[in-house]
């Protein structure tokens, strides 16, 4: 251990398959003997009228008290006269980037066996501002919003992550030739923001070419900065490109370094309570948690571990091809932990 005092970090076990992979999380950060203390928070079952959501406010309040915290998939309660659990972490705990590590995972075989790029999106604004309207039947309005501040504090998340991980370059990722006013913003934002770090390379490249050569050649992406809806899309291409939803984990970063980890997969509710999921996610998403709060050398090795026992190849989960189960594939992590 790192002889460090132990950090409170919210935990939210989530539904679905959420709760076993937790479980899995947390059994193999004690193998390693993180420094960390859980605040487990359940999602209740009924709406809190403080919040509007099923998420109440003694659950956003550990959050803002740790201002870091790891969260499985949550189900989507259908219904009327509510706010999403997502969209209530998000705006509650105003968080404004999404990060996404995309890392070719060695003996998971995908088309390309090199891709090391993480894309940071835009979390708040742009085409995801909710601002529509009918103008006349027929003709609909959409809004986009670009803002100075939300560009520059997205930028100036993507270059200080590149600076904190040692990585070489940031491409803008943008429309401006088309949308002259609002993308011409974000680029001019990312651009002032690539002046105060001299020592890493920026780019600009437009989103219908930066797809091309995602597929193409990937390898040549470092860190990615995008508004809302690209990073919607380019994300979720990026996923797929390391081999898919088992694997990708995802930060949410708000004001003054609060950050929420979660898997980017759902629920899972095909598989729930088989012994079959795929904790993976889960667990790089603990690493890039630990990460974030400089447990730098607990998040090596776990990651290291996850990935050794991935690249050995004998106990894979079903969705990477394999025949083992979460419980075995657990073992197997821990087994592969050095002291
Ligand atoms: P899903 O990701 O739950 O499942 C899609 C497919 O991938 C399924 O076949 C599933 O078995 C498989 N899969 C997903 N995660 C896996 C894992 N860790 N190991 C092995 N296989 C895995 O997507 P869905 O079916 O569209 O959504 C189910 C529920 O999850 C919905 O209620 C949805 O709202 C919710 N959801 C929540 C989040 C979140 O909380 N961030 C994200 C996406 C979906």
């Amino acid at each position: 251990s790192s002889g460090r005092e132990p950090v409170t970090a919210t935990l939210f076990p989530g539904d679905g398959v959420g709760p076993e992979i937790s479980d899995r999380v947390v059994e193999i950060f004690e193998a390693a003997k993180v420094p960390i203390k859980w605040d487990v928070q359940i999602v209740g079952k009924e709406v809190d009228p403080r919040t509007n959501s099923f998420i109440s406010r003694e659950n956003l309040d550990s959050v803002l008290k740790n201002r870091i915290g790891l969260k499985a998939p949550m189900a989507t309660p259908i219904g009327k006269g509510f706010r999403s659990l997502n969209l209530t972490l998000r705006k509650e705990l105003q968080l404004y980037a999404n990060v996404r590590p995309c890392l070719s995972i060695p003996g998971y075989k995908t088309r390309y066996d090199n891709i090391d790029l993480v894309t940071i999106r835009e979390n708040t604004e742009g085409e995801y501002s909710g601002l529509e309207h009918e103008v006349v039947p027929g003709v609909v309005e959409s809004l986009k919003i670009i803002t100075r501040v939300a560009s520059t504090r997205v930028a100036e998340f993507a270059f200080e992550y590149a600076r904190k991980h040692n990585r070489r370059k940031v491409t803008a990722v943008h429309k401006a030739n088309i949308m002259k006013l609002a993308d011409g913003l974000f680029i001019k934002c990312c651009r002032e923001v690539s002046e105060r770090y001299p020592e890493i390379e920026y780019e600009e490249m437009i989103v219908d070419n930066t797809c091309m050569q995602l597929v193409s050649r990937p390898s040549q992406f470092d860190v990615m900065c995008m508004p809302n809806l690209y990073g919607d899309i380019i994300s979720d291409l990026c996923a797929g490109l390391i081999g898919g939803l088992g694997l990708t984990p995802s930060g949410n970063i708000g004001t003054n370094g609060l950050a929420l980890m979660e898997a980017v997969h759902g629920t899972a509710p095909d598989i729930v309570g088989q012994n079959k999921a795929n904790p993976t996610a889960m667990l790089l998403s603990g690493v890039m948690m630990l990460r974030h709060i400089n447990l730098s050398k607990e998040a090596d090795m776990i990651e290291k571990a996850c990935l050794d026992t991935i690249a050995e190849g004998k106990y894979l989960t079903r969705d990477l091809g394999g025949k083992s189960g979460t419980t075995d594939f657990t073992k197997a992590i821990i087994g592969a932990l050095d002291d």
